[in-house]
């Protein structure tokens, strides 16, 4: 039986309306959560998704600013943007698009953020509270993907996963939360011995390799639940302008064979944005005292 495909889009649509009344019952309190995202230089796909953040932001109700800044802006530039937002009382959020223009160093720009208003979660006290079980600002991805799993299989104790992949943004706090959700948990890398072997032991595969098509249908165990992340483009077919966006798993093959799958686009995509919008709900509520409704 061909697997179950998870649609991330109504998810995430269902994830941002839900959102929208939790925001609208927070601003009759007073309380409107507030994101501040800002872009550095003109990367085309950085301005793409910067747009979509804000639109994203206001649909729900929230305040968006977008701070756009040259190319050229210097560190102590930028350090003194964040200084300002992290003493803003109405900025409870505050994201720095990567990657950065060269000369300007990601490290130390995501140290610089007040680590309640991490919303991304990379800094390292949001890394360090997410390994050691304290309540954290989670990376937006991760997120999402721990949301499809629970929604396609409830309780995931004891089951095997493996995550492909091992970034910093990814690859990492998918594991950490695996492991929180009670999974036994393996992260296989671009060193991993046999990665075929690996994948055809996983009741849960998350593929975040950024490497077109490379898990294949036998790969896959009967059965399995399988969360695809990678984002690539192939060469564009004759006559064609773009190529085709596929993940990191051969879907056509993989879906014959897994219970449930996650298609590329349409799958983790778009629960990016929506997990940001959720963790800036998150780190407004924190920062007000108040106990989320769910
Ligand atoms: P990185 O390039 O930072 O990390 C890729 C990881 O995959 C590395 O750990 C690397 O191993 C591993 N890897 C590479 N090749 C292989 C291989 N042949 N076998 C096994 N492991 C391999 O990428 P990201 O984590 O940032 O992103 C991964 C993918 O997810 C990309 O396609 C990206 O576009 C997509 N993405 C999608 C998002 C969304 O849906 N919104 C958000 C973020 C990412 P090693 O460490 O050994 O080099």
């Amino acid at each position: 039986m061909p697997a179950h495909i998870i649609d991330g889009k109504a998810f995430s649509a269902g994830l941002r309306a839900r959102l929208a009344d939790e925001v609208k019952g927070l601003a009759g309190r007073g309380l409107v959560p507030g994101l501040a995202v800002i872009l550095v230089g003109e990367d085309p796909a950085s301005q793409v998704y910067v747009r979509s953040k804000e639109r994203m932001a206001r649909e729900a109700g929230m305040a968006s600013t977008t701070y756009r800044l040259p190319a050229e802006t210097t560190q102590a530039e930028l350090d003194a943007l964040i200084g300002r937002l992290n003493a803003d009382e109405a900025v409870h959020g505050i994201l720095v698009q990567l990657p950065l223009p060269a000369g300007l160093d990601p490290h130390r720009v995501v140290e610089a953020i007040d680590p309640a208003k991490d919303v991304d979660g990379l800094h390292p006290v949001s890394v360090g509270n997410l390994a050691s079980g304290a309540p954290a600002l989670v990376p937006c991805t991760p997120k999402g993907c721990m949301m499809l799993l629970r929604d396609v299989l409830g309780d995931l104790t004891g089951a095997r996963a493996l995550v492909v992949g091992r970034s910093n943004l990814m690859g990492k706090p998918m594991g950490q939360l695996l492991l929180a959700a009670n999974c036994t948990v393996t992260v296989a890398h671009s060193r991993t011995r046999d990665l075929a072997e690996e994948c055809r032991r996983a009741d849960i595969l998350v593929a975040a390799a950024g490497r077109p098509l490379m898990v294949k249908g036998d790969w896959i165990k009967p059965g399995a639940t399988v969360i695809d992340v990678g984002i690539n483009r192939l060469p564009p077919e004759p006559g064609q302008e773009k190529g085709r966006l596929v993940g990191d798993v051969d879907f056509d093959a993989a879906k014959e064979v897994a219970g449930a799958i996650t298609p590329v686009p349409g799958g983790v995509g778009p629960m990016t944005i929506a997990c940001l919008l959720d963790n800036t709900v998150e780190a407004a509520c924190r920062m007000a005292g108040v106990e989320r409704g769910r």
